[in-house]
């Protein structure tokens, strides 16, 4: 066994893990040699002091002085993500078999509880909601959600009502909008699914390429016009799939990209997605690898994301300048918010989605400019579950209990 730290790390949330050293067996001119797979490295949490993060900036910036470079770089960090995720060849995709239940109609919109198999007898579900009485084709976008509130009296995860709001008012405005739960939480945990298990990024990672494969198979999904946004955990899944699946053609992270912070849950960081022995990163490059897509950082005051217009923010523009696409990189910074998805920053998110996405923000306009939300109907967290006693999951589901993953 080998233990190195490549860095050292300075807080409590900081976790370093070393495993055996694999031992593969691999075929070469007939004989049958041992070639080694050292260590794995996981940055969670305050891996970093700030300085450090800073620091480790200036020097992945010396490693590259044009564009032609940066894609070298790009390249590897974005196959040292897949790899780090286990998903490195991606598994062959399975039919999606989609399933939708209680459509319901309100102003402007519609929304479906709808599921499909990312792996075989796998269910990602979610809140669709469509525009009403529009012709397409449409743009999608992808809503995920972080980890606030599993006893909120409001509802969690996709049922919050700001998670409601953010995905009806952009189907007003035109797009289909599909909400989908993290592992482990909506109708997964009802089926006893927990979030806290092994491999959780590679799944919630692939859900989320699936999610993309989703929003496509629909009709009149126009598939120039992708994008994905949430905030904090769902700010990771939204850095992480734009990084990784290039039919992300917008994405908005939300108050989670830092360079000095990995993001706590296993969800985020668990696996070894930022170091291996080929490369070497941190959130704010990974949130570089979207360019030179339209992408706007919302950050604020109160949490990891205070120094984004110092430090994060100049070195994302500074890769978009290589692409001569800086004016599609942006930065919403808010000083005295806190760790959310609130209202200001959902405003921001609709009109730069309304201008790289193509979408009516007039529908959501009232006469003096502002964003006008009132329209949307909030609903029961058990009127947005996809399976109960009418509509019982399939017989092939897997039960994690008791069930191999597919790919396990
Ligand atoms: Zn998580």
């Amino acid at each position: 066994m080998t233990l190195r730290r490549l860095n050292p790390p300075l807080h409590a949330f900081t976790r370093l893990i070393s495993f055996a050293v694999l031992l593969l067996p691999v075929v070469q001119g007939g004989c049958v040699q041992t070639c080694q797979s050292a260590e794995v490295h996981l940055c969670q949490g305050h891996y970093q002091t700030e300085q450090d993060a800073e620091k480790q900036l200036e020097e992945f910036a010396k490693t590259y002085c044009n564009l032609h470079q940066w894609q070298a770089r790009a390249k590897g960090i974005r196959e040292g993500i897949l790899r780090g995720a286990e998903l490195d060849p991606l598994p062959e995709k399975c039919p999606l078999n989609p399933i939708s239940v209680n459509k319901r109609s309100y102003d402007g919109y519609t929304v479906e509880n709808v599921a499909f198999e990312s792996l075989p007898g796998v269910f990602v579900t979610g809140s669709l909601y469509r525009p009403k009485d529009v012709k397409g084709p449409f743009a999608g976008v992808l809503c995920t959600h972080g980890h606030w509130g599993q006893s909120h009296a409001d509802g969690y995860g996709r049922f919050r009502p700001d998670m409601q709001k953010r995905s009806a008012t952009l189907a007003r405005m035109g797009a289909i909008v599909f909400a989908y739960d993290m592992v482990g939480w909506g109708d997964w945990k009802n089926a006893g699914w927990q979030h806290k298990r092994s491999g959780v990024l590679k799944l919630q990672l692939y859900n989320s390429i699936r999610a993309v494969d989703f929003i496509l198979s629909l009709k009149d999904v126009d598939p120039e016009r992708i994008a994905v946004t949430g905030a904090s955990g769902g700010g990771t899944q939204t850095f992480l799939l734009a990084a990784v699946d290039p039919r992300i053609a917008v994405s908005i992270p939300v108050v989670m990209v830092s360079a000095h912070f990995f993001g706590g849950c296993d969800c985020e960081s668990g696996m070894p997605i930022h170091i291996s022995s080929t490369h070497r990163t941190n959130n704010a490059e990974i949130a570089a690898l979207a360019a030179p897509r339209p992408q706007l950082l919302i950050s604020c005051g109160k949490d990891w994301t205070k120094n984004t217009p110092r430090v994060e923010f100049p070195y994302v523009r500074s890769v978009y300048r290589l692409y001569g696409t800086e004016a599609l990189i942006e930065n919403l910074h808010l000083p005295e918010e806190d760790h959310d998805y609130g209202f200001s920053k959902r405003d921001r998110a609709y009109r730069f989605l309304a201008k790289h996405l193509n979408l009516s923000l007039d529908k959501v306009t009232a006469p003096d400019g502002s964003i006008d939300e009132s329209l949307v109907v909030i609903e029961q967290q058990q009127d947005l579950l996809v399976f109960g006693p009418d509509h019982p999951r399939p017989a092939h589901a897997v039960d994690p209990n008791t069930d191999r993953l597919p790919w396990q």
